[in-house]
């Protein structure tokens, strides 16, 4: 399978050099050249089969050219070694669990898979160390750099803003050592990011080392992320429950509402999509004016969701772009909702107080997206609660009032040590570190 960026301006790219470069030449987004439909009765097999099972069939679709049957099964069960449970909330609203990984958010799936399947193209092809920078605001960090801990042949940067991200998600990815360095930087998130960018650009230092990046631009990242769709379905289907779904999606970057979207190309029939927002809703923007615009973003108790400029709207508009009136086609398959901090904590006390499920801040917008756009008899509404509440277990104790449990996989990473090293937010600095390794 060949791989073309959204500017198009660059040559099509193998699996392998996407994956390796992350961002194209021309700094659009790899896509794949065709989407493989899955047939009826493969997706309706589907309520029958396991998690791992699913994965493989639409693993199979994306990547079987590239790579072997036997390496691929591999690569998914060892990303998948937890599952994504579909959970009954209230009337017709079920919640798809993603967050019962290793770092309790949705993002270990595509951070694990991308980490194997890297370390594999390294191994195969006996590539020198690879490194990986990212930045993070919190919960990227934590996915990335858990999933390729260990991983033979490539070292992790993980840059992050110092004093801004809460202090579980900071034990995440300061006590793992190994090939995991914690750089703590004297800034905020987007002096990170800018960091990286920059990083990117420079030739000396390119030619010093070979870098790539692991967020959701990254193919080997966003598009495993459609397995979950294929499940959710499937555990429904079983219920009876699938006929008619309507998919909510808590976004940022929009990777994940991306994966959906291709999950959908492929054949999985979903009615259609919601985009929830926080304040930050360009998108919603561009639903209702046809025109996007980006602006800087603004801090939200949805944190993961404080993005200005989504990186995968490049995906979006080319997948819908082919008939030339991409707005029309998007506003007609998906909608958008935004919501201000006070919203979202109504939402999680009343969730809480009627039912009992505890929402964290991001999965309570999804959640609050599908009892604004009001299901329709027969449709089952699903919303993705992408991290646990403990990860945010300040705001949410003190939204609820309550004092919630902290999983063991959590309490484990807050036993460790703590080792960063602290950078001033100046390229300079940032440079001659890395010339240094
Ligand atoms: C990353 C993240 C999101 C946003 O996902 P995108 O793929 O960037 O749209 C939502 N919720 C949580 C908890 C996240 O970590």
């Amino acid at each position: 399978m060949k791989y073309y960026s959204t500017n198009k301006q660059t040559p099509f790219a193998s699996l392998e050099e996407a994956v390796v470069k992350g961002l194209a030449g021309d700094k659009g987004l790899y896509m794949p050249e065709r989407i493989v439909k899955l047939d009826e009765d493969t997706i309706g097999n589907m309520k029958n089969q396991s998690f791992h099972e699913i994965a493989c069939t639409v693993a199979q679709a994306f990547f079987g050219e590239d790579i072997d049957a036997g390496t691929l099964n591999e690569i998914v069960k060892d990303t998948l070694s937890f599952e994504t449970p579909v959970v009954h909330v209230d009337d017709n609203i079920y919640s798809l669990e993603l967050f019962h990984g290793p770092t309790l958010a949705f993002k270990d799936v595509g951070g694990r898979f991308m980490a194997r399947l890297l370390g594999y193209f390294i191994k195969k092809e006996g590539l020198k160390q690879v490194n990986v920078l990212v930045a993070t605001s919190g919960d990227t960090g934590s996915a990335v750099a858990n999933g390729f801990l260990g991983v033979p042949g490539i070292h992790v940067y993980v840059l992050y803003p110092k004093g801004k991200v809460s202090p579980i998600q900071e034990c995440q990815f300061t006590t793992l050592g190994q090939n995991i360095t914690a750089l703590e930087i004297d800034g905020t998130f987007d002096d990170c990011q800018a960091l990286v960018k920059s990083a990117f650009m420079d030739d000396e230092l390119n030619r010093h080392m070979k870098l790539t990046s692991a967020n959701s631009i990254n193919v080997a990242r966003f598009l495993p992320q459609s397995f979950y769709y294929f499940n959710a379905y499937a555990q429904l289907d079983k219920i009876g429950k699938a006929d008619e779904l309507v998919v909510s999606v808590p976004s940022g970057n929009f990777g994940n509402i991306t994966a959906g979207l291709f999950a959908n190309r492929m054949g999985l029939p979903i009615k259609r999509f919601i985009a929830a927002n926080n304040r930050n809703d360009v998108f919603l923007e561009y639903l209702k004016t046809g025109t996007y615009t980006p602006r800087p973003s603004v801090a939200t108790i949805a944190n993961a969701m404080d993005v200005g400029d989504p990186s995968n709207f490049a995906r979006i508009l080319d997948l819908f772009g082919k008939n030339g009136n991409p707005h029309q086609e998007i506003s007609r398959l998906i909608s958008g909702y935004r919501f201000t901090d006070e919203e979202i904590a109504v939402t999680m006390k009343q969730v809480y107080t009627k039912t009992g499920y505890l929402l964290d801040p991001h999965g309570a917008c999804g959640y609050q997206a599908l009892i604004e756009n009001k299901l329709a008899p027969g449709e089952t509404g699903v919303f993705l609660e992408t991290a646990h509440p403990a990860k945010f277990k300040g705001t949410v104790d003190s939204i609820l009032e309550a004092d919630i449990e902290i999983p063991a996989k959590l309490k484990a990473f807050m036993q460790g040590t703590k080792q960063s090293i602290e950078l001033k937010k100046d390229f300079e600095g940032f440079k001659s570190y890395l010339m240094k390794q």
